[in-house]
């Protein structure tokens, strides 16, 4: 999932300075499970643009915000708001706000900052889990993402600097080598880890990417 927290109000309003009619849109998939761009959040973004002295012309939740042909499709069904409104706040996450901008034709403004691919640990608890490397390391890491949960992004074992089996770089963290390690003894796979792996090729992490599928 894409984890996103809502900008600061200041900030989102500080966009919509010199625009007074804004529509609103937000997100069915994570956005909503981040609680940044679902239903109630929309409501409670018009409620404090109205105190504002803003108008919200109208707002949709966008399933999802991140496929454009269901944006195409979506925002049509909305066009009389649309054209009412000087500005679009997308309550989704980057993906979200730019493929909303890319099928409007007034201003788009992002009402969150989007964080990181993540897990959910628990309501409202979100960690970063996945940097989208372009080739997995999990097959031999038992599941522990090295690039991701070890600061150093180190592919070759420990940097030796974890105390107490918190991380040097970040000591609220646990080392991600001692999960690791200690994970690929409880399944009786430690052998994984006497072959020496080769640098990482960050190519395939390239900006930005493509994929084709099929024909
Ligand atoms: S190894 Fe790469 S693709 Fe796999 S979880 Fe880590 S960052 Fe994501
Ligand atoms: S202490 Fe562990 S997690 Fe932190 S940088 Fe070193 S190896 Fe990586």
């Amino acid at each position: 999932m894409i984890i996103s927290k809502q900008k600061p109000f200041e900030e989102i309003l500080n966009f919509l300075e010199d625009k007074q009619n804004i529509f609103i849109t937000g997100c069915s998939l994570c956005a909503t499970s981040c609680m940044t761009g679902g239903k109630q959040q929309i409501d409670e973004m018009k409620e404090r643009l109205e105190q504002s002295g803003k108008t919200v012309t109208g707002s949709t939740v966008l399933d999802p915000s991140c496929h454009k042909l269901q944006v195409r499709a979506s925002l049509k069904k909305c066009k009389a708001e649309l054209e009412d409104a000087d500005a679009v706040l997308c309550m989704a996450c980057g993906d979200g706000a730019q493929t909303v901008a890319s099928v409007v034709k007034i201003p788009v403004y992002p009402a969150n900052d989007t964080l990181f691919i993540g897990e959910i640990e628990r309501i409202g608890q979100f960690y970063e889990a996945c940097k989208a490397c372009g080739q997995c390391e999990l097959g031999w890491t038992a599941g522990v993402c090295p690039i991701t949960k070890c600061a150093k992004s180190l592919l070759n074992g420990p940097c030796g600097g974890a105390k107490n089996g918190k991380c040097e770089v970040n000591v609220e963290n646990d080392c991600a080598w001692i999960l690791i390690y200690n994970k690929l003894k409880e399944q009786d796979l430690l052998d994984t880890l006497l072959e020496i792996k080769d640098p990482k090729d960050y190519s395939k992490a390239a900006n930005p990417r493509k994929l084709v599928v099929g024909r």
